[in-house]
């Protein structure tokens, strides 16, 4: 399938959008394969309650209560992630930053309403799609999540992904590509290629924050996101 290009609703001079910078030309070819990574599945025979967990709202419950690191201090409010159990794409972002926190919903603020309209340029309505981050509770004055608080919090995320079985994982920002696929790579180096995780295809691209910083991002972000689209047609 062509991909299509960016609707001209999302007319240059409006509030964040792609149009102004979206090339016309269509995705012609996927970027060849990067690194892939099979992390360690979940025992469904043991007691651990992340692995029993058969929705994500068995998920987003176990982390409302969740103390396992250091962010649940500060916490206002969990940010499980939300979307649909069988969403076909999954978006995953570095962690819940203060909106977020007050609100219990992943990706809302001006990044979310860039989120919002990057999905809708590749004709995925957002409440189609999984959105999660991959520490759940928000670091103080936003500051990148720890190595310790990322590995605390992960299980939830793979178990979230476990349970999806997207066709599609997009992430958004370095913390997002680095944890998922094990890797240290910048997320220039990564971009491009299509990644694996546990044979899910993953896409690697700028995160929507990023882009309302550096607007020079929004070319390579709608290339980006034009390939997770190809890979789900
Ligand atoms: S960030 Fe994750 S591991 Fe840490 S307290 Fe919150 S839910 Fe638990």
């Amino acid at each position: 399938m062509i991909v299509p290009d960016a609707p001209p609703g999302l007319s240059p001079g409006a509030s964040p959008g792609l149009t102004e910078t979206a090339p016309p030309t269509t995705v012609q070819n996927l970027p060849p394969a990067g690194i892939s990574w099979d992390p360690p599945a979940g025992d469904l025979f043991t007691a651990d309650p992340i692995s029993q967990a058969a929705t994500v709202g068995a998920i987003a419950t176990l982390v409302s209560h969740c103390t396992k690191c250091r962010l649940c201090e500060g916490r206002t409010h969990t940010v499980p992630g939300e979307g649909p159990d069988d969403a076909r794409l999954v978006v995953v972002g570095e962690g819940p930053g203060r909106v977020e926190d007050e609100t219990g919903r992943p990706f809302v603020g001006p990044a979310g309403e860039l989120l919002t309209k990057i999905l809708a340029a590749i004709d995925l309505p957002r409440d189609r799609v999984f959105i999660c981050n991959v520490v759940k509770c928000r670091p103080p004055e936003n500051r990148q999540p720890q190595f310790d608080e990322i590995a605390a919090c992960l299980p939830y995320l793979h178990r979230q992904i476990e349970i999806v079985k997207p066709k599609v994982i997009l992430a958004m920002g370095n913390t997002a590509a680095q944890t998922l696929l094990n890797a240290k790579q910048s997320l220039g180096s990564m971009r491009n290629h299509v990644h694996r995780f546990r044979g899910i295809p993953v896409i690697v691209t700028y995160h929507p924050a990023a882009l309302l910083r550096n607007p020079n991002w929004k070319r390579p972000t709608w290339d980006d996101v034009r390939i997770a689209r190809r890979l789900l047609d």
